[in-house]
């Protein structure tokens, strides 16, 4: 939840093209990989950086969110790119008629014809979670970091259990960070039913979903920015962990004692270790 004074639109596009260039700083993001939205429920101006208009019908009606806007990257834009062009890499698609059509507004350069292939995950989990928490700003990253995605093609990893006691030992912060631990989705083609859905079950318990043998999604309802933080965290635990199987596993982790005792001192509820 954002309180006033809200973020107009160039406040918006600075935070999500920071962030784009910080998650390919990071190796999360190759080529074109990656797609990052916000949507936001207070009113924009769009002229003067997105003056052209035309429709889409939205891949579903989200009736709830008449009236909100949803800043997403367009196919095949590069996340790096964002922060120094963002009218050539991002889109504004105003929900309008009853939920069911976009009012997408783009800039002159016509770059950015189409939003993200993954655009159906994206307005499904905003909607699912503003729906159910009322949030007037929730950010959405799909990025595809290396660490993370490696562990995902490891059977033992596809396990919730073992990928979160396994991960969260490293640092304090990850306990911190992923109370209710990271959700796991098995492989699906990208942009199907079948991962959308997928999404919206796991980031309703999650804060950060792997999506097995591709990448992760994660969300926030206060900042893009701390959304990619997570996407951080996560990749992070996944480097210790790397790090520890290459060595033959002689690291030792937080012990359960210690990680018990983070929890009780910064009033942390979970339930992994
Ligand atoms: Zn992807």
């Amino acid at each position: 939840m954002i309180n006033p004074p809200y973020p107009v639109l160039d406040d918006l596009l600075t935070t999500m093209g920071v962030t784009g260039r910080h998650l390919a700083s990071i190796e999360a993001s190759e080529g074109a990989a990656g797609n990052i939205s916000v949507c936001v429920r207070w009113p924009l101006e769009f002229e003067h950086r997105f003056p052209v208009v035309t429709e889409m019908e939205l891949p579903q009606a989200v009736p709830e969110l008449e009236g909100a806007t949803v800043i997403v990257s367009g196919t095949g834009c590069r996340l790096r790119e964002i922060n120094d062009d963002p009218t050539s890499n991002l889109v504004c698609v105003e929900i309008t008629k009853g939920g069911r059509i976009g009012k997408v507004h783009k800039s002159e350069n016509g770059r950015n014809e189409n939003v993200t292939s993954e655009f159906n995950s994206h307005l499904a989990v905003h909607y699912d979670q503003i729906c159910s928490t009322g949030t007037n700003y929730h950010a959405i990253i799909h990025a595809q970091p290396i660490h993370l995605t490696f562990l995902s093609h490891i059977s033992r990893y596809q396990n919730e259990q073992y990928l979160n006691s396994h991960l969260l030992r490293w640092q304090p912060e990850a306990i911190i960070n992923f109370p209710e631990g990271i959700g796991f989705i098995p492989f699906h083609v990208p942009s199907s039913p079948e991962l959308m859905s997928g999404n919206v079950a796991e980031l309703r318990k999650h804060r950060l979903v792997i999506w097995s043998k591709h990448g992760v999604m994660a969300r926030s309802d206060s900042s893009v920015k701390k959304a990619g933080d997570l996407v951080e965290y996560a990749e992070t635990a996944a480097k210790y962990e790397y790090l520890n199987l290459g060595i033959g596993e002689i690291g030792e982790g937080i012990s359960t004692e210690d990680i018990h005792s983070i929890c009780q001192t910064f009033s942390i509820k979970q339930n992994i270790f």
